[in-house]
């Protein structure tokens, strides 16, 4: 058995939150939801200046990357319409960086702060009012930040059909991180966001796990050794603005694992390109239809001779 069933946003963990998305006239949304992917582009669009907030959780999600590409994109697009002089942003994390790879966290800050985006860390929403967002910081103390643009990442976890079950521990589907097989029940195999492997969660991680999981499925059929082993990759595209983008991949333990003969983690235009242009072709008709395995090919013609 192959399972890989995603992952749901936990909106009822933050009072007020899932009211205020369902809310057609409020300034709450979230690109984590098709639900409320339009109501986002809607707020951005209506936003006339003032506070605007967008937060991530503790417990990371699918794609930490697009909590920030929203952000990055309202800003550009605030820009053009010429209102940033009465808009102010702020990032409110739960983590402690920008980014789980000091690179490409390094290069984030240099965004945030050429936008004047205040990030402020270890920020946990809490709850959301109206018109106040209000998260925990160190210790017992709150913070109530006024908003008059709210973008959520929501807390994320398993479906109910796995995290009932006694496949996972720590609510996550317990795989080996290299050969994704079940860690007690051998005929178990796992990929995607739902399992328990500590690499970054995104559908490029998806595609390179899926390449291993139906090699060693097929070894165990066969009562061969699982030979195939997943090393971590992982790849975040982080649009920084309408013409500039970083490319962030990397494997376990934080190992930079670059595919293109350049700098990825300085903003560029040809990152830029690579995600509006050239990714949605690579993600509709590799990855979903199961061609697309990951770069290595790719890196190895850029990188003859490694890096
Ligand atoms: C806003 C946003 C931007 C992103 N950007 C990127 C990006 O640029 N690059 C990138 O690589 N990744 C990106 N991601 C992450 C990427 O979408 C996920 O990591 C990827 O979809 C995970 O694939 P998955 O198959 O594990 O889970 P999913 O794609 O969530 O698929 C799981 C499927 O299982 C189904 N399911 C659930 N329960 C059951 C059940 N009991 N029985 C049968 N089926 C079930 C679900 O309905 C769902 O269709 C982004 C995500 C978001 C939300």
């Amino acid at each position: 058995m192959v399972i890989a069933v995603g992952l749901k946003n936990d909106y009822h963990k933050i009072p007020g939150l899932k009211r205020l998305l369902d809310d057609p006239v409020s300034p709450v949304s979230t690109i984590y939801s098709p639900d409320y992917c339009s109501k986002c582009w809607c707020n951005l669009q209506h936003f006339q200046g003032g506070h605007a907030v967008f937060t991530f959780p503790k417990q990371a999600g699918k794609c930490s990357g697009a909590a920030q590409k929203i952000m990055y994109l309202a800003h550009d697009y605030w820009t053009r319409k010429k209102i940033q002089h009465c808009t102010s942003i702020s990032y409110a994390t739960a983590a402690q960086a920008l980014f789980g790879v000091p690179k490409y966290a390094a290069s984030l800050v240099k965004v945030a702060q050429q936008r004047d985006i205040a990030v402020n860390y270890s920020l946990e929403l809490v709850e959301v009012t109206p018109k106040h967002a209000v998260f925990t910081g160190c210790g017992d103390q709150t913070t109530t930040l006024p908003y008059k643009l709210l973008h959520v990442t929501p807390p994320m976890s398993p479906p109910a059909c796995l995290s009932t079950s006694d496949l996972v521990s720590d609510g996550y589907l317990s795989v080996d991180k290299h050969t994704l097989q079940h860690v007690r029940y051998p005929d178990v195999f796992g990929l995607g966001d739902c399992t328990s492997t500590p690499n970054s969660k995104t559908a490029a991680a998806a595609a390179v796990q899926s390449s291993v999981v139906s090699r060693n499925v097929v070894s165990k059929l066969n009562g061969r050794q699982l030979s195939a082993r997943y090393s971590g990759y992982g790849a975040c595209p982080i649009l920084t603005s309408y013409k500039g983008g970083i490319i962030a991949e990397f494997e376990y333990d934080k190992k930079i694992c670059e595919t293109f003969p350049f700098d990825q983690s300085k903003e560029s235009r040809l990152c830029y390109y690579l995600q509006k242009n050239i990714f949605p072709i690579l993600y509709w008709e590799g990855i979903v239809k199961g061609k697309w395995s990951g770069p290595a090919v790719l890196r190895k013609i850029f990188h003859p001779f490694g890096k």
